[in-house]
């Protein structure tokens, strides 16, 4: 089904106006910076869900500003790098939307022992100069690595990541490798690769390669990411009829339904418009206004 935008409220305040309407970006351009062919996994939903005519913008060297594999380190946070990336193909594209992403893969930020891959979509607006993002973190990830020195624990670790539909990186150490093998597609190149290491530097450790090309549950994530802009891109400001009307913050303390103590779950979210800054308090988003009582506090101390 294609989502369509409601009808804004037509009395919105005189300094705004209504743009956004049903088939706001149906034709429009949405650019895609990627040269690692992400707009693969974002395209068919922006265009199915919107009616975006999307393009690929390869010519910003995006491993400019940090690469997985370590040879050049990230120094900028993953927000600030998608929006460094619109930037800089802002040489190439004077008009539409970019649309730029950004992943990051290491331990959980709360659940620590777990693995986690985060992403950032960040598409701006070219002509509103305005940005809209979209973030998700999943346990769903394929991000390991480790040391290897002989051709048995190349080969598990190749066995274990389901080598070659996820492909792997080799490098003399873990970080700023001098040597770094990449793009390999047969168990005997890994390893001949591994044996040269070995031999030339001691070390050799094995990666799993995060560009998204590469990684199958990466390319689903990114897939995800695409229908959660779509969501928030045809959620509409009820004044001003703008795009992108989403939660900006949430009240915690729905109450527990066995003793009424205030839980730390969700009771309210805060929608608010950026363009014309109205906002809504929404109440009960699970649509339920009492919690379970083993989330509370008193009853499941
Ligand atoms: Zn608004
Ligand atoms: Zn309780």
């Amino acid at each position: 089904m294609i989502a369509r935008f409601q009808q804004g409220n037509m009395n919105a305040s005189p300094t705004t106006s209504t743009k956004v309407y049903p088939d706001y970006f149906r034709g429009k351009v949405l650019h895609i910076v990627s040269r690692h062919q992400k707009q693969q996994y974002i395209e068919p939903v922006l265009t199915s869900r919107l009616g975006f005519i999307c393009k690929t913008v390869s010519e910003v060297d995006t491993d400019l500003l940090g690469t997985f594999s370590g040879e050049i380190a990230r120094t900028l946070s993953p927000e600030d790098c998608a929006r460094e990336k619109c930037k800089m193909a802002r040489e190439y594209v004077s008009d539409g939307y970019l649309l730029a992403s950004e992943g990051s893969f290491g331990p959980h930020p709360t659940l620590g022992w777990v693995t986690a891959g985060e992403e950032w979509l960040l598409l701006y607006d070219i002509e509103e100069d305005a940005e809209l993002m979209v973030r998700d973190i999943t346990l769903d990830t394929c991000f390991w690595r480790e040391a290897i020195s002989n051709e048995q624990q190349c080969l598990d670790f190749l066995q274990r990541v389901g080598f070659p539909n996820q492909r792997v990186i080799v490098k003399s150490s873990q970080e700023q490798p001098e040597i770094v093998f990449k793009n390999g597609t047969t168990p005997e190149e890994i390893v001949q690769n591994m044996h040269n290491m070995l031999k030339e530097k001691g070390n050799c450790y094995i990666e799993t390669d995060m560009r998204a090309m590469f990684n199958p549950t990466r390319q689903q994530h990114l897939n995800k990411l695409a229908g959660l802009l779509a969501d928030k891109l045809n959620s509409v400001c009820p004044d001003c009829g703008w795009y992108g009307f989403s939660v900006t913050s949430v009240e915690r303390g729905l109450p527990c339904s066995w003793c009424g103590t205030p839980t730390n779950s969700v009771s309210n979210e805060i929608y608010t418009c950026k363009r014309c800054n109205c906002y809504q308090n929404k109440k009960f988003p699970k649509g339920i206004q009492q919690e379970d009582p083993q989330y509370c506090n008193q009853c499941n101390p």
